[in-house]
Protein backbone atom coordinates (compact mmCIF):
# COMPACT_ATOMS: atom_id res chain seq x y z
CA UNK A 1 0.00 0.00 0.00
CA UNK A 2 1.06 3.23 -0.85
CA UNK A 3 2.21 5.66 1.54
CA UNK A 4 1.19 9.61 1.54
CA UNK A 5 4.01 11.82 0.56
CA UNK A 6 3.68 13.56 3.97
CA UNK A 7 5.56 15.63 6.37
CA UNK A 8 5.22 13.17 8.90
CA UNK A 9 4.49 9.65 7.13
CA UNK A 10 2.40 7.70 9.65
CA UNK A 11 -0.58 7.71 7.42
CA UNK A 12 -1.17 5.61 4.96
CA UNK A 13 -3.79 6.26 2.16
CA UNK A 14 -6.49 3.54 1.64
CA UNK A 15 -8.35 5.71 -0.97
CA UNK A 16 -9.27 9.31 -2.42
CA UNK A 17 -12.68 10.76 -0.86
CA UNK A 18 -12.96 14.13 -2.20
CA UNK A 19 -11.40 17.28 -3.27
CA UNK A 20 -11.85 20.76 -3.44
CA UNK A 21 -10.67 23.82 -4.35
CA UNK A 22 -8.68 23.86 -0.66
CA UNK A 23 -7.48 20.36 -1.38
CA UNK A 24 -7.70 16.75 -1.40
CA UNK A 25 -9.43 15.05 1.43
CA UNK A 26 -8.26 11.16 1.71
CA UNK A 27 -9.10 7.91 3.81
CA UNK A 28 -6.07 7.10 5.62
CA UNK A 29 -5.17 4.39 8.46
CA UNK A 30 -2.27 4.96 11.05
CA UNK A 31 -0.34 1.35 10.42
CA UNK A 32 1.54 -0.36 13.01
CA UNK A 33 -1.46 0.17 16.28
CA UNK A 34 -2.78 -2.38 17.73
CA UNK A 35 -6.29 -1.68 16.16
CA UNK A 36 -6.70 -0.02 12.94
CA UNK A 37 -8.22 3.49 12.84
CA UNK A 38 -9.47 5.24 9.75
CA UNK A 39 -9.16 8.89 9.42
CA UNK A 40 -10.34 11.24 7.05
CA UNK A 41 -6.96 13.15 6.28
CA UNK A 42 -7.79 16.43 4.18
CA UNK A 43 -4.74 18.18 2.79
CA UNK A 44 -5.08 21.93 2.01
CA UNK A 45 -2.57 22.69 -0.59
CA UNK A 46 -1.61 25.82 -1.56
CA UNK A 47 -0.32 27.44 2.23
CA UNK A 48 2.97 29.14 1.63
CA UNK A 49 4.60 29.72 4.88
CA UNK A 50 4.87 33.60 5.07
CA UNK A 51 1.69 34.43 2.73
CA UNK A 52 -1.03 33.47 5.53
CA UNK A 53 -3.35 31.03 6.11
CA UNK A 54 -6.23 29.25 3.52
CA UNK A 55 -9.26 30.78 4.86
CA UNK A 56 -11.19 27.45 4.80
CA UNK A 57 -8.87 25.88 6.80
CA UNK A 58 -8.39 28.62 9.37
CA UNK A 59 -12.53 28.65 10.09
CA UNK A 60 -12.38 25.09 9.85
CA UNK A 61 -9.88 24.79 12.81
CA UNK A 62 -10.99 27.83 14.96
CA UNK A 63 -14.50 26.53 15.02
CA UNK A 64 -14.22 22.78 15.32
CA UNK A 65 -11.25 23.01 18.10
CA UNK A 66 -14.27 25.29 19.72
CA UNK A 67 -16.93 22.87 20.10
CA UNK A 68 -16.76 19.02 21.07
CA UNK A 69 -20.60 17.44 20.69
CA UNK A 70 -21.46 13.69 19.31
CA UNK A 71 -22.68 15.01 16.54
CA UNK A 72 -20.28 17.13 15.31
CA UNK A 73 -16.97 15.80 13.82
CA UNK A 74 -13.43 16.18 15.34
CA UNK A 75 -10.68 17.24 14.37
CA UNK A 76 -8.20 14.12 15.66
CA UNK A 77 -4.56 16.05 14.29
CA UNK A 78 -3.35 18.94 12.92
CA UNK A 79 -0.17 18.97 11.09
CA UNK A 80 1.70 21.38 8.68
CA UNK A 81 3.83 20.01 5.58
CA UNK A 82 6.53 21.36 3.53
CA UNK A 83 3.16 23.50 1.90
CA UNK A 84 0.76 21.98 3.12
CA UNK A 85 -1.77 21.99 6.22
CA UNK A 86 -3.26 18.77 7.09
CA UNK A 87 -6.16 18.15 9.39
CA UNK A 88 -6.92 14.84 10.14
CA UNK A 89 -10.84 13.99 11.34
CA UNK A 90 -11.86 11.11 12.41
CA UNK A 91 -12.92 8.74 9.67
CA UNK A 92 -16.91 8.12 9.59
CA UNK A 93 -18.39 5.30 7.10
CA UNK A 94 -21.60 6.64 5.85
CA UNK A 95 -22.88 9.78 3.73
CA UNK A 96 -26.41 11.05 4.77
CA UNK A 97 -27.03 10.82 0.68
CA UNK A 98 -26.60 7.01 0.76
CA UNK A 99 -29.20 6.36 2.98
CA UNK A 100 -31.55 9.01 1.59
CA UNK A 101 -30.78 7.96 -2.31
CA UNK A 102 -33.51 5.35 -3.54
CA UNK A 103 -32.38 1.71 -3.55
CA UNK A 104 -36.12 1.33 -4.33
CA UNK A 105 -39.65 3.09 -4.19
CA UNK A 106 -40.10 2.13 0.15
CA UNK A 107 -40.28 5.36 1.46
CA UNK A 108 -37.60 5.62 4.55
CA UNK A 109 -39.41 4.55 7.94
CA UNK A 110 -40.95 7.64 9.96
CA UNK A 111 -38.96 6.58 12.85
CA UNK A 112 -35.91 6.13 10.98
CA UNK A 113 -36.13 10.26 9.95
CA UNK A 114 -37.09 11.10 13.20
CA UNK A 115 -33.98 9.14 14.46
CA UNK A 116 -31.68 11.21 12.08
CA UNK A 117 -33.67 14.32 12.24
CA UNK A 118 -32.71 14.78 16.12
CA UNK A 119 -29.40 14.05 15.88
CA UNK A 120 -29.17 16.98 12.96
CA UNK A 121 -31.17 19.43 15.15
CA UNK A 122 -28.62 18.12 18.50
CA UNK A 123 -25.44 19.34 16.31
CA UNK A 124 -27.14 22.10 14.60
CA UNK A 125 -28.26 23.70 17.87
CA UNK A 126 -24.98 23.44 20.04
CA UNK A 127 -23.03 25.35 16.49
CA UNK A 128 -26.05 27.67 17.29
CA UNK A 129 -25.16 27.82 20.79
CA UNK A 130 -21.70 29.02 20.12
CA UNK A 131 -23.37 31.61 17.75
CA UNK A 132 -21.75 30.09 14.69
CA UNK A 133 -23.27 29.29 11.31
CA UNK A 134 -22.40 26.52 9.28
CA UNK A 135 -23.53 27.82 6.55
CA UNK A 136 -23.09 24.84 4.26
CA UNK A 137 -25.72 22.13 5.43
CA UNK A 138 -26.19 19.88 2.91
CA UNK A 139 -26.24 15.98 2.61
CA UNK A 140 -23.07 15.32 1.79
CA UNK A 141 -21.67 17.20 4.58
CA UNK A 142 -23.90 15.24 7.29
CA UNK A 143 -22.17 11.78 8.05
CA UNK A 144 -23.27 8.80 9.83
CA UNK A 145 -20.92 6.44 11.81
CA UNK A 146 -21.07 2.27 11.96
CA UNK A 147 -22.67 3.35 15.39
CA UNK A 148 -25.11 5.17 14.16
CA UNK A 149 -24.30 8.75 15.03
CA UNK A 150 -24.95 11.21 12.90
CA UNK A 151 -21.87 13.99 12.74
CA UNK A 152 -22.17 17.60 10.77
CA UNK A 153 -18.90 18.01 8.80
CA UNK A 154 -17.06 20.29 6.36
CA UNK A 155 -16.88 23.33 8.59
CA UNK A 156 -14.88 25.62 5.52
CA UNK A 157 -18.09 27.87 4.97
CA UNK A 158 -18.67 28.63 8.98
CA UNK A 159 -18.50 31.87 10.67
CA UNK A 160 -18.82 33.78 14.21
CA UNK A 161 -22.33 35.39 14.01
CA UNK A 162 -21.54 39.04 12.59
CA UNK A 163 -22.75 41.73 15.79
CA UNK A 164 -25.37 43.72 14.74
CA UNK A 165 -25.47 45.99 11.50
CA UNK A 166 -22.17 44.10 10.17
CA UNK A 167 -22.54 42.51 6.72
CA UNK A 168 -21.71 38.71 6.11
CA UNK A 169 -21.09 37.38 2.69
CA UNK A 170 -24.10 37.05 0.32
CA UNK A 171 -24.54 33.78 -1.62
CA UNK A 172 -23.62 31.16 0.42
CA UNK A 173 -24.90 27.87 0.74
CA UNK A 174 -25.38 25.09 -1.62
CA UNK A 175 -28.02 25.97 -4.33
CA UNK A 176 -30.93 23.62 -3.50
CA UNK A 177 -30.31 24.17 0.16
CA UNK A 178 -30.58 28.02 -0.09
CA UNK A 179 -32.88 29.74 1.42
CA UNK A 180 -34.79 32.87 0.08
CA UNK A 181 -33.09 35.67 1.53
CA UNK A 182 -29.90 34.47 0.37
CA UNK A 183 -30.91 34.20 -2.93
CA UNK A 184 -32.03 37.77 -3.11
CA UNK A 185 -28.83 38.59 -1.48
CA UNK A 186 -29.31 39.18 2.30
CA UNK A 187 -26.36 40.56 4.43
CA UNK A 188 -27.82 40.07 7.40
CA UNK A 189 -29.15 37.02 7.81
CA UNK A 190 -28.87 34.74 11.23
CA UNK A 191 -29.54 31.04 12.27
CA UNK A 192 -32.68 30.60 10.04
CA UNK A 193 -30.22 30.20 7.10
CA UNK A 194 -29.09 26.84 8.50
CA UNK A 195 -32.58 26.00 9.85
CA UNK A 196 -33.78 26.20 6.23
CA UNK A 197 -31.73 23.49 4.67
CA UNK A 198 -32.15 20.91 7.86
CA UNK A 199 -35.71 21.62 6.66
CA UNK A 200 -34.83 20.70 3.11
CA UNK A 201 -33.32 17.66 4.04
CA UNK A 202 -36.15 16.93 5.98
CA UNK A 203 -38.25 17.04 3.15
CA UNK A 204 -35.90 15.30 1.17
CA UNK A 205 -35.80 12.19 3.58
CA UNK A 206 -39.44 12.38 3.21
CA UNK A 207 -39.44 12.27 -0.36
CA UNK A 208 -35.87 10.81 -1.02
CA UNK A 209 -35.14 13.38 -3.58
CA UNK A 210 -34.06 17.02 -3.48
CA UNK A 211 -36.92 19.40 -2.71
CA UNK A 212 -35.92 21.95 -4.31
CA UNK A 213 -33.61 20.95 -6.79
CA UNK A 214 -33.49 22.94 -10.20
CA UNK A 215 -30.43 23.95 -13.12
CA UNK A 216 -30.72 27.60 -12.20
CA UNK A 217 -31.59 29.78 -9.43
CA UNK A 218 -34.81 31.14 -11.16
CA UNK A 219 -35.92 27.66 -11.43
CA UNK A 220 -35.28 26.98 -7.93
CA UNK A 221 -36.56 29.83 -6.40
CA UNK A 222 -40.12 28.87 -8.63
CA UNK A 223 -40.09 25.65 -6.99
CA UNK A 224 -39.81 27.22 -3.39
CA UNK A 225 -42.51 29.74 -4.43
CA UNK A 226 -45.00 27.09 -6.05
CA UNK A 227 -44.63 25.42 -2.99
CA UNK A 228 -45.09 27.86 -0.53
CA UNK A 229 -46.17 30.93 -2.19
CA UNK A 230 -44.81 34.13 -2.30
CA UNK A 231 -44.44 35.93 0.69
CA UNK A 232 -46.54 39.68 0.86
CA UNK A 233 -45.56 42.50 3.31
CA UNK A 234 -47.92 41.19 6.21
CA UNK A 235 -45.71 37.66 5.90
CA UNK A 236 -42.83 39.47 6.15
CA UNK A 237 -43.24 43.28 7.15
CA UNK A 238 -39.51 43.93 7.17
CA UNK A 239 -38.18 42.48 4.37
CA UNK A 240 -35.97 44.90 2.55
CA UNK A 241 -35.78 42.16 -0.02
CA UNK A 242 -39.43 42.39 -1.31
CA UNK A 243 -38.49 43.67 -4.94
CA UNK A 244 -36.52 40.11 -5.44
CA UNK A 245 -40.05 38.62 -4.57
CA UNK A 246 -42.12 40.84 -6.76
CA UNK A 247 -39.84 39.57 -9.63
CA UNK A 248 -41.94 36.24 -9.50
CA UNK A 249 -45.39 35.98 -10.05
CA UNK A 250 -48.05 34.30 -8.11
CA UNK A 251 -49.27 31.05 -9.94
CA UNK A 252 -51.16 27.89 -7.85
CA UNK A 253 -49.24 27.15 -4.82
CA UNK A 254 -49.42 23.67 -3.70
CA UNK A 255 -48.44 23.67 -0.09
CA UNK A 256 -46.54 21.57 2.20
CA UNK A 257 -49.79 19.98 3.39
CA UNK A 258 -50.80 18.76 0.10
CA UNK A 259 -47.37 17.93 -0.79
CA UNK A 260 -46.91 16.06 1.78
CA UNK A 261 -50.25 14.34 2.72
CA UNK A 262 -49.96 11.03 4.00
CA UNK A 263 -46.88 12.63 6.37
CA UNK A 264 -47.89 12.39 10.04
CA UNK A 265 -49.32 15.83 10.80
CA UNK A 266 -46.60 16.62 13.51
CA UNK A 267 -43.67 15.85 10.75
CA UNK A 268 -45.86 18.44 8.38
CA UNK A 269 -46.25 21.21 11.39
CA UNK A 270 -42.33 20.40 12.30
CA UNK A 271 -41.71 21.25 8.27
CA UNK A 272 -43.60 24.01 7.81
CA UNK A 273 -42.14 26.01 10.93
CA UNK A 274 -38.26 25.24 9.48
CA UNK A 275 -39.48 25.92 5.84
CA UNK A 276 -41.37 29.37 6.93
CA UNK A 277 -40.32 32.29 4.29
CA UNK A 278 -40.14 34.67 6.83
CA UNK A 279 -36.30 33.87 8.37
CA UNK A 280 -37.65 35.19 11.84
CA UNK A 281 -39.97 32.74 11.97
CA UNK A 282 -38.38 30.02 11.42
CA UNK A 283 -38.04 27.63 14.34
CA UNK A 284 -34.50 27.07 16.17
CA UNK A 285 -32.95 24.39 16.64
CA UNK A 286 -33.30 23.99 20.56
CA UNK A 287 -37.03 24.66 20.13
CA UNK A 288 -37.15 22.14 16.83
CA UNK A 289 -35.63 19.52 19.38
CA UNK A 290 -38.28 19.56 21.62
CA UNK A 291 -41.12 19.81 18.78
CA UNK A 292 -44.21 17.05 19.59
CA UNK A 293 -43.17 15.24 16.11
CA UNK A 294 -40.22 13.85 18.36
CA UNK A 295 -42.43 12.61 20.95
CA UNK A 296 -45.36 11.09 19.40
CA UNK A 297 -45.64 7.72 18.08
CA UNK A 298 -43.62 6.27 16.05
CA UNK A 299 -40.59 7.28 18.00
CA UNK A 300 -37.03 8.17 16.83
CA UNK A 301 -34.73 5.08 16.29
CA UNK A 302 -32.11 3.98 18.70
CA UNK A 303 -28.85 4.94 17.61
CA UNK A 304 -28.31 1.29 17.06
CA UNK A 305 -31.38 0.82 14.25
CA UNK A 306 -29.66 3.27 12.26
CA UNK A 307 -25.99 1.49 12.36
CA UNK A 308 -28.00 -1.48 11.52
CA UNK A 309 -29.22 0.45 8.21
CA UNK A 310 -25.48 2.15 7.77
CA UNK A 311 -24.30 -1.66 8.09
CA UNK A 312 -26.12 -2.33 5.09
CA UNK A 313 -24.52 0.39 2.93
CA UNK A 314 -21.42 0.27 3.49
CA UNK A 315 -20.86 -3.64 3.08
P1 LIG B 1 -15.39 18.08 1.98
O1 LIG B 1 -14.50 18.78 1.04
O2 LIG B 1 -15.14 18.40 3.41
O3 LIG B 1 -16.85 18.23 1.59
O4 LIG B 1 -15.06 16.52 1.82
C1 LIG B 1 -15.15 15.83 0.58
C2 LIG B 1 -15.74 14.44 0.82
O5 LIG B 1 -14.88 13.72 1.71
C3 LIG B 1 -17.10 14.47 1.49
O6 LIG B 1 -18.15 14.55 0.59
C4 LIG B 1 -17.11 13.17 2.26
O7 LIG B 1 -17.58 12.12 1.44
C5 LIG B 1 -15.65 12.92 2.57
N1 LIG B 1 -15.37 13.25 3.96
C6 LIG B 1 -15.13 14.48 4.50
N2 LIG B 1 -14.91 14.38 5.82
C7 LIG B 1 -15.00 13.07 6.13
C8 LIG B 1 -14.88 12.32 7.34
N3 LIG B 1 -14.59 12.90 8.50
N4 LIG B 1 -15.06 10.98 7.28
C9 LIG B 1 -15.33 10.38 6.09
N5 LIG B 1 -15.47 11.01 4.93
C10 LIG B 1 -15.30 12.35 4.93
Amino acid sequence: MKSVKLYDKRFQKIVKLGEGTYGKVYKVKLPDTEKVQYYALKKYASILFGEGMDITALREITILKEISHENIVKIHELFYGMKSLYIAYEYIDCELTKIIQPLNNDELPESLIKGLMLQMLKGLAEIHRYSVLHRDIKPQNLLVNKDGVLKIADFGFARFIASPGREMTAGVISNWYRPPEIFFGAKYYSYGVDIWSTGCIFAEMIKRKPLFQGATEIDILTKIFSLLGIPNESDWPDNNQLDGFKLFSQGDVITIKKYFAGFSEEGIDLLEKMLALNPNKRISASEAIKHPFFTVEPLPCTNEEIAQVVSKLIQ
